[in-house]
């Protein structure tokens, strides 16, 4: 088959690899209708990723038809169509049964293992283990570009920033980076009612999109020194009751810090490389909640049923369409996001 293979800092390229194979009773073989292109594999690209290796196939996220079972996978059968979740779980080991599927046991501890340890969905096919929980059924009545924002983006913007952030009605809440995650959150807070969605991005494109498509009720340009002042005179001097970091930079957690509210929330969405500032001498009289987290995907079947009754609406995310055999096209493009008012690339076989 054709693959995108990462080969270090600065090199990937689609060529021609092995076909995957079962190697556990629980895995599955799925061949890729439909993937996409994570600001995280930017991230492995650039080589903040570490204990990725070359000769990886990269991407975690795609629509697919199994074409191959292990003989321990009870809940699906060949030819089923599958959103594949970017987490891999068992659902029985401790941490699965407390929800906390993102730290999987039977993956070892972490279950990013697809385009992460093993080998990922930017592919003709993929092999995905623990397969009766880690593939969700993709509803009939979605395009498979529509459900495969529920691989990790809309999950993502929900169990990390919204719920972690403890939205609540009537609140006020910022998101720091109007990227596909970010507005994930803007458009899954929607679900929890608040008054004021404030996005933050430097992206004119991605500020406007998030206004129109997206739920937000206001955008700041952080670019302009002064934004933090525009963003109090919206949310209130106090600040909002829910600040979402959506960008894993330090400057965009460190902002976080001026702007939440007396008793509110910070949520940390973003993936850091770099310590940061924690000026805990302020934030302990404030009674502020600080919270973190990889996502685990418990919520994907539900994105999926809120996109097949008309809950939301994800078509503004695909901006880009290409081939398969277009990866290298579509990577220049979503890594000149800006320039290219880009969200995100949809491949389809
Ligand atoms: P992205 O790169 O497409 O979006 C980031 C946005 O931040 C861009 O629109 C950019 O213009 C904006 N930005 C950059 N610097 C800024 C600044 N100083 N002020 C304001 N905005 C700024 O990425 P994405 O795919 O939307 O992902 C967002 C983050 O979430 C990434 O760090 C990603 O790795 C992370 N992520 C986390 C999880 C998790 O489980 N916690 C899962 C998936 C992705
Ligand atoms: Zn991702
Ligand atoms: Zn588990």
């Amino acid at each position: 088959m054709k693959a995108l293979i990462y080969h270090g800092p600065g090199q990937k390229a689609w060529e021609e690899v092995p076909d995957p194979q079962i190697k556990d009773p629980t895995d599955a073989v799925v061949q890729i209708d439909t993937t996409t292109i994570c600001g995280s594999d930017l991230h492995i690209l650039k080589g903040d990723v570490p204990e990725c290796v070359d000769g990886l196939v990269i991407g975690h996220e795609g629509v697919g038809t199994i074409v191959e079972l292990g003989s321990a996978v009870t809940t699906h059968k060949v030819g089923d169509r599958v959103v594949i979740s970017c987490m891999s779980m068992c659902g029985t080991c401790e941490y699965c049964r407390k929800g906390l599927t993102s730290k999987c046991q039977k993956m070892g501890g972490d279950s990013w293992q697809l385009g992460h340890w093993i080998n990922g969905t930017q592919a003709e096919y993929v092999r995905t283990p623990l397969a009766d929980l880690s593939l969700f059924k993709k509803p009939e009545g979605i395009t498979d570009a529509e459900a495969v924002m529920c691989s990790d983006i809309l999950s993502t913007g929900y169990e990390i920033g919204i719920i972690n952030g403890n939205v609540r009605p009537s609140q006020t809440v910022v998101v720091i980076g109007a990227g596909p995650v970010g507005l994930a959150a803007m458009l899954t807070s929607a679900l929890h009612g608040p008054s004021k969605v404030v996005a933050v991005d430097m992206d004119t494109n991605r500020l406007a999109q998030a206004q129109s498509k997206f739920g937000a009720t206001h955008a700041v340009n952080s670019a302009d020194v002064r934004w933090q002042n525009e963003l109090l005179a919206i949310v209130g001097k106090d600040g909002a009751d829910v600040v979402i970091e959506a960008v894993g930079i330090p400057a965009t957690l460190e902002a976080c810090w001026d702007i939440v509210k007396p008793g509110g929330y910070v949520a940390n969405v973003g993936v850091h490389g770099a310590p940061v500032n924690l000026p805990i001498e302020k934030l302990w009289t404030l009674n502020v909640t600080i919270t973190t987290g990889l996502v685990n995907m418990i919520t994907g079947p539900m994105m999926l049923d809120l996109l097949d009754a008309g809950k939301m609406d994800v078509t503004p995310l695909n901006t880009h369409q290409f081939k398969l055999d277009q990866f290298m096209d579509a990577y220049d493009i979503f890594s000149s996001a800006a320039k290219n008012q880009a969200l995100k690339m949809v491949l389809t076989k």
